[in-house]
């Protein structure tokens, strides 16, 4: 048996500098080494007729000096010349300071280089190839992998030290995946995968390894996150609350009537929250589609059955903006909703959590400031997190331990593709809001040139003038936030002083202090405030009906979830709303990424988009969804594979949803090692 957690240093040619580089690359073992997958191949293996080379390509010539290395000195420098020769034409190769060279090549033999390409004319040439005699393949001759982010490691010595320990583990590595399975889905073994992905003989070869390992990777996924929905499921010790009591009581009283999206999910819940299981349920919807009312009635239900119920929005503003529509509604039916943010005063406070305590309060709305220890309820019975992905699995979890098995909504406007919800979100049931309210309008939404700006300027003027307020977002890279909190300030003074000069602009960042954002934003939102230029801070779902133009700078460099998020702060009033986003570029994928935000006000599509033409890597931020990094799959392109792995895990699970049939052993010990300190299995 081959020990693959073994230092890395017992690799051969692996010296204690190279332990060091090894480590900045997250190898410590023997395991982490021959799991440190290439990024890329280049193709050495098939050379090319002078001729046929296409400039700037690189490419493998089969050439035979004409004459000796020609050496020219330039200061410090030394030049090599070496004029080659093949049937079809001259190439001039040129290698910088690399002396040793000098007799390297004799006339009469062939010679194999490999590098990038230049055509001057007629002539050819090529700087600093790699090389091989004819009949060695040391660094020619086959595909070589190409590896990512090598630090100060160069790609040759690191292609080295993994075929060492390669060589090492040589048909001897543990199979991971049951035979059957193996089988079934005509899957390569994990020596033949191991070593191919590394060094593919031809590239139908890298195909095969690359399937295995996201088909291995995928299904630990899927297991793990049924696993864990298992956990929840076979818990009966959820609490049943009351069938007497009736969210119709709520719907025949609302101001609107409750679109058919809605009704359905609202009947989810119901069930749910009627059963003995605990609910774990996300409720995905479209911003604007109308999740707070489904909350509101689920907090009725909870709080007619004598519990109470816990609301937890990202901002305070979003919290004050739930109390006043909780109140609106339930007061009337004699429920008493009280606010925590950590702004209110510390009398005001202690005042809440002793009412809190013992049950004078039936459903408590805050911000983070409900996570602290001292915010003790007498009797939770339900808690929703509204734009769940702000908050971490671990928030939610430490306001569900305030009660006993609690129900739990976690609501999102995120859309996700359908298909990808399941696999993000395995752990939560899914409900879905897929329609608007009626009579929405349209978002119009242009794409605009730098050329357009005064035009823009003076059609922002009108809608103000008319009585309308604008938004206007820059990015804020995040890798260099200095620089970009300075064009934030920067545009607003410019808007201030000159462009707007006659308004009221102000603007607001996420280096802000939270109170000093909230007052901005309740300027705003009372009108106060005409034009405001902000970072994405303003993302979250605050309600200014009377926002109607959101102008979005350099949209190129958002997702397009995002600006569809970013989008959605506009059009929640009666008034026609407008969605400016000027962008500079010219990338094909740029302009179609344009396009799709003018066509389509669809947050699902949208999604579909912003993943098919970023990839996913982009679009899942890991840690938002608290998912584990993929080493391998890609779940744009590897869509196919995770459908397949989707059903089969659930078959397998259905079969034995412990994991604990001789069959399955290597599954257990997958899911285990991969997420064992996350999944009590
Ligand atoms: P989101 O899903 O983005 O959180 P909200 O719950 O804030 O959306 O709802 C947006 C607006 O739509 C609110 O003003 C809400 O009162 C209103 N609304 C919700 N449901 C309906 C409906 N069925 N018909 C009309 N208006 C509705
Ligand atoms: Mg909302």
């Amino acid at each position: 048996m081959v020990d693959l957690n073994k230092e890395v240093q017992y690799v051969k040619t692996v010296g204690p500098n190279r332990v060091k580089l090894l480590n900045k690359l997250n190898i410590y073992t023997l395991k982490d080494l021959i799991t440190y997958f290439p990024r890329d191949y280049e193709d050495r293996s098939k050379p090319k007729n002078l001729y046929e080379c296409v400039d700037g390509e690189d490419v493998l010539i089969e050439a035979m000096p004409t004459g000796r290395i020609n050496e020219l000195r330039k200061g410090k420098m030394i030049i090599s010349r070496l004029i080659v020769k093949d049937q079809t034409g001259t190439c001039y190769i040129t290698w910088f300071n690399q002396g040793y060279l000098k007799d390297k090549f004799q006339t009469g033999r062939m010679y194999r280089f490999f590098g990038k390409i230049t055509k001057k004319g007629s002539r050819f040439e090529m700087n600093s190839p790699v090389y091989d005699e004819i009949d060695q393949s040391k660094n020619t001759g086959k595909i070589i992998p190409i590896y990512p982010l090598t630090y100060e490691l160069k790609q040759s010595i690191l292609r080295k030290i993994i075929e060492n320990g390669l060589a090492e583990v040589k048909g001897k590595l543990p199979e991971t995946l049951p035979e059957y399975i193996l089988k079934e889905n005509n899957l390569w073994d994990i020596n033949s995968t191991i070593e191919r992905i590394h060094f593919p003989h031809e590239f139908e070869d890298f195909n095969k390894a690359r399937e295995r390992l996201v088909f291995e990777e995928l299904l630990t996924m899927q297991l793990a996150l049924l696993k864990l929905k298992n956990n929840y499921q076979h818990d009966n010790n959820g609490i049943q609350f009351s069938k007497d009591v009736k969210m119709s009581d709520v719907i025949n009283i609302l101001p609107f009537k409750l679109t058919k999206a809605q009704l359905r999910v609202l009947e989810e819940i119901d069930n749910d929250m009627e059963s003995t299981k605990p609910m774990n349920r996300l409720l995905q919807g479209d911003v604007g589609s109308g999740k707070t009312v489904i909350a509101m009635i689920a907090a009725y239900k909870a709080v007619k059955s004598g519990y109470q119920a816990a609301i937890m929005a990202p901002t305070a503003i979003l919290a004050a903006q739930h109390l006043e529509s909780f109140q609106g509604i339930l007061e009337s039916l004699g429920i008493k909703t009280e606010l925590l943010i950590s702004s209110i005063t510390r009398k005001k406070k202690n005042e809440i959590l002793e009412k809190l305590k013992n049950g004078e309060i039936d459903i408590l709305i805050g911000t983070h400031a409900l996570l602290e220890e001292n915010v003790v309820f007498k009797n939770l019975g339900l808690v929703v997190t509204d734009e769940q992905h702000r908050f971490g699995v671990k928030q939610r979890g430490t306001l569900s331990a305030k009660g006993e098995n609690p129900d739990i909504i976690a609501m999102s406007a995120t859309p996700i593709p359908r298909t990808l919800a399941l696999i993000l979100y395995g752990d939560l049931d899914i409900s879905i809001i897929d329609e608007l309210p009626p009579n929405r309008k349209k978002i119009e939404t242009f794409a605009v040139r730098k050329n357009m700006e005064e035009r823009v300027n003076s059609f922002i003027k009108k809608q103000i003038d008319e009585g309308r307020q604008a938004y206007i977002v820059c990015p804020l890279v995040e890798e260099n936030e200095e620089m970009g909190l300075k064009s934030v300030i920067e545009l607003a003074e410019k808007y201030k002083s000159e462009i707007f000069s006659g308004y009221s602009v102000d603007y607001l960042h996420g280096k802000m202090k939270a109170k000093e954002k909230d007052e901005i934003m309740q300027k705003f939102k009372d009108g106060e405030i005409k034009i405001l230029i902000a970072t994405t801070v303003i993302e979250v779902g605050v309600n200014v009906p009377n926002a109607s133009i959101m102008v979005v700078e350099n949209a190129e460099r958002f997702g397009l979830a995002q600006l569809h998020q970013l989008r959605g702060r506009v059009g929640r009033g009666e008034y026609q709303s407008y969605c400016i986003l000027k962008f500079d570029g010219n990338g094909q994928t740029t302009k179609e990424r344009m396009k799709v935000m003018c066509e389509t006000n669809d947050g699902f599509i949208i999604s579909e988009k912003d993943l098919e033409l970023r990839g996913s890597g982009d679009f899942f931020g890991t840690e938002q969804h608290g998912l584990p990094e993929f080493k391998i799959a890609n779940l744009f392109e590897d869509i196919a594979i995770l459908k397949k792995v989707q059903k089969l895990a659930i078959k397998i699970m259905e079969d034995d949803p412990l994991l604990q049939k001789e069959k399955n052993q290597k599954l257990y010990e997958l899911v285990k090692d991969k997420f064992g300190s996350r999944i009590e299995i």
